[in-house]
């Protein structure tokens, strides 16, 4: 590959801002300017990732890796060098769009009573959520002019999946939580599909930097069950989108020794709970112990919440666990 191109690209990526990217923090300070904090590539328990902003550098004194942003980006991502050079340029390009949006959409997210309701109606009421998950609001027809006005050209904004064809917004009428490199939106009619992503991958178990630490994880389907558990003090809850896990967010939930509790739908159809005994297996295969909830008939986390359910009840439902 071109030294050029891959010159430009570590130019254009501080390292700095593609961890932060990925929920890493600094813990500390140091001499020189350069930063130490818990290694986002192996379990760590006391800060042992060293950054220096200055030269674009890390090194781990815990799993003895270091090198630049493209190295970083290979072992993060469980990539060979030219991959990890592909996603970069593509992070690159899609990154300041895609957080463009997000605000776009937090904007109107105050301006739109149906969408304020909706989030009622799912339970989630207090301002700190929405701020957390910096939820927003998509109302539709009005993404392409925005971004036009702030300079992105239309054929990057197609390509990103944001709007189709004839340039309509692809979401519309659709509570939108950014994600790693892709937004997820759920509809707030019944009549449009429920979920929607943009043409992206879904990317890794959802603010991962944040609970990995935690001995216990909870584990659930969707950004609404995650919601009402953040809102309900149970910080160590992450998502997998859906009830199937991405080969990365498998290896994450491997990534150290851990309790996982999987609380998924207990939907009628059974493809929830089946979704959790395979995963259940999956984990203790790895040596990782896994714990199924058993959400009341019918219910997802969100409903129990929803319908009344407190954190005490929830906390019962975890003990009783297998
Ligand atoms: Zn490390």
């Amino acid at each position: 590959m071109n030294r050029k191109i891959i010159d430009e690209l570590k130019q254009q990526i501080p390292l700095l801002d593609y961890l932060q990217a990925h929920d890493w923090q600094p813990a500390r300070s140091i001499r020189g300017g350069r930063l130490m904090g818990l290694c986002p590539l192996h379990t760590d328990h006391k800060p042992s990732f060293l950054v220096d902003p200055g030269q674009n550098l890390f090194y781990c004194y815990g799993c003895t890796r270091g090198g630049d942003v493209i190295r970083f980006a290979e072992l993060y991502h469980q990539v060979k060098f030219t991959q990890a050079v592909a996603l970069l340029r593509e992070w690159c390009g899609v990154t300041p769009l895609l957080e463009e949006v997000t605000n776009f959409y937090r904007m109107q997210l105050s301006q739109h009573r149906e969408a304020v309701a909706y989030l009622e109606r799912r339970g989630l009421h207090v301002p700190e959520i929405i701020e957390h998950m910096r939820i927003g609001y998509a109302p539709g027809r009005c993404l392409r002019a925005w971004l036009n006005q702030l300079g992105f050209p239309l054929p990057a904004v197609r390509q990103a999946g944001l709007v189709d064809a004839n340039g309509c917004d692809a979401y519309i009428h659709r509570i939108v939580f950014p994600l790693e490199g892709n937004l997820y939106g759920r509809s707030i009619q019944d009549s449009a599909p429920p979920h929607r992503f943009l043409p992206a991958s879904k990317g890794g178990l959802y603010a991962w930097e944040q609970v990995r630490r935690f001995p216990e994880i909870i584990l659930v389907e969707g950004l609404f069950d995650y919601a009402v558990l953040w809102q309900a003090g149970f910080h160590n809850v992450t998502c997998s989108l859906g009830n199937h896990l991405n080969a990365r967010q498998f290896l994450q939930l491997c990534d150290g020794a851990r309790t996982v509790y999987l609380a998924f739908d207990a939907d009628t159809d059974g493809s929830g709970q089946q979704a959790a005994q395979q995963i259940s297996r999956r984990l203790w295969a790895q040596g990782v112990s896994a714990r199924r909830v058993s959400m009341p008939d019918g219910q997802d986390p969100n409903g129990f919440f929803v319908q009344g359910g407190d954190a005490r009840q929830f906390q019962s439902l975890l003990e009783a666990a297998r």
